[in-house]
């Protein structure tokens, strides 16, 4: 279970980004973060995943913790080795290398040969696609391709908790039902999922649980069904009145 209590994040001096979140994320659940640009969606999943001072930000107040470790201190490496593990906005794989390369970087934190194989072979049996272009240059896939790569090499270390930042962005509504269906099929393998997302009727019906972000707090929380249920969700979220 993922515990986050009274989370306080600011960048520099002046910006306070988090301003007190509560969430909890339990080891079988689906969780979806949703909210507007600028809400601090991206900023809670890089405190989760200890990247925040690569972007000069600081959790100024409250804690993290993944099951009974406090991770909120803890560098980035650190917190991939205790399974939990991000795949960034803008989906960042190495362009010139190919897929196959990819995957394998994604698999040198496994603690055995065997380990990678095994996650290996999971990744290209969830996106067959990847086994296809494995000798392609990675820059070369289309933007659907290089999201599923994205996500293979995360899974590749064979992560308990993985954290998803807008997947859907930019892609087309086929290829991010298949993005949602990858999801659920993770979750389906026992990989628990924070689920940041402007598109909320996908995230939504992926989901479990959500909580919707505004300018730092949780400003509603609930199941997937309550919020999609919700007025305000309906009419700032999903294009209701
Ligand atoms: P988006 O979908 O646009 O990424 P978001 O909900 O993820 O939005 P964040 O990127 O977490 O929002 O931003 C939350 C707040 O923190 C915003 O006011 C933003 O301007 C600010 N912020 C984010 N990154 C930095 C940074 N590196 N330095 C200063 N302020 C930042």
């Amino acid at each position: 279970m993922l515990t986050i209590r009274d989370l306080r994040v600011r960048y520099g001096r002046s910006v306070a980004a988090l301003h007190g979140i509560d969430l909890e994320v339990p080891d079988d659940g689906v969780v979806a973060v949703l909210g507007s640009n600028g809400a601090g969606k991206s900023t809670l999943l890089r405190a989760i995943s200890g990247t925040l001072r690569m972007h000069r930000g600081t959790v100024s107040g409250g804690q993290i913790h993944y099951g009974d470790r406090r991770i909120d201190r803890l560098d980035p490496a650190a917190i991939v080795r205790l399974g939990v593990v991000g795949v960034p906005e803008g989906r960042q794989i190495f362009a010139r290398m190919t897929v196959e390369e990819n995957l394998r970087a994604g698999g040198i934190g496994a603690s055995s040969a065997t380990d990678r194989a095994d996650a290996r072979k999971r990744v290209l049996d969830l996106f067959p696609v990847l086994a296809e272009r494995a000798k392609q240059r990675a820059g070369l896939l289309s933007g659907g391709e290089q999201q599923m790569l994205a996500i293979g090499r995360a899974l590749m270390t064979g992560p308990s908790l993985l954290l998803l930042d807008e997947p859907s962005l930019g892609l087309a509504p086929k290829v991010v039902e298949r993005i949602a269906e990858t999801i659920r099929e993770i979750h389906a393998q026992g990989t628990a999922v924070v689920l940041v997302e402007q598109n909320a009727v996908m995230a939504l019906a992926v989901a479990d649980s959500a909580v919707v972000l505004e300018v730092g707090k949780v400003a509603l929380a609930g199941s997937a069904e309550e919020l999609s249920a919700s007025e305000d969700v309906q009419r700032l979220y999903l294009g209701g009145h």
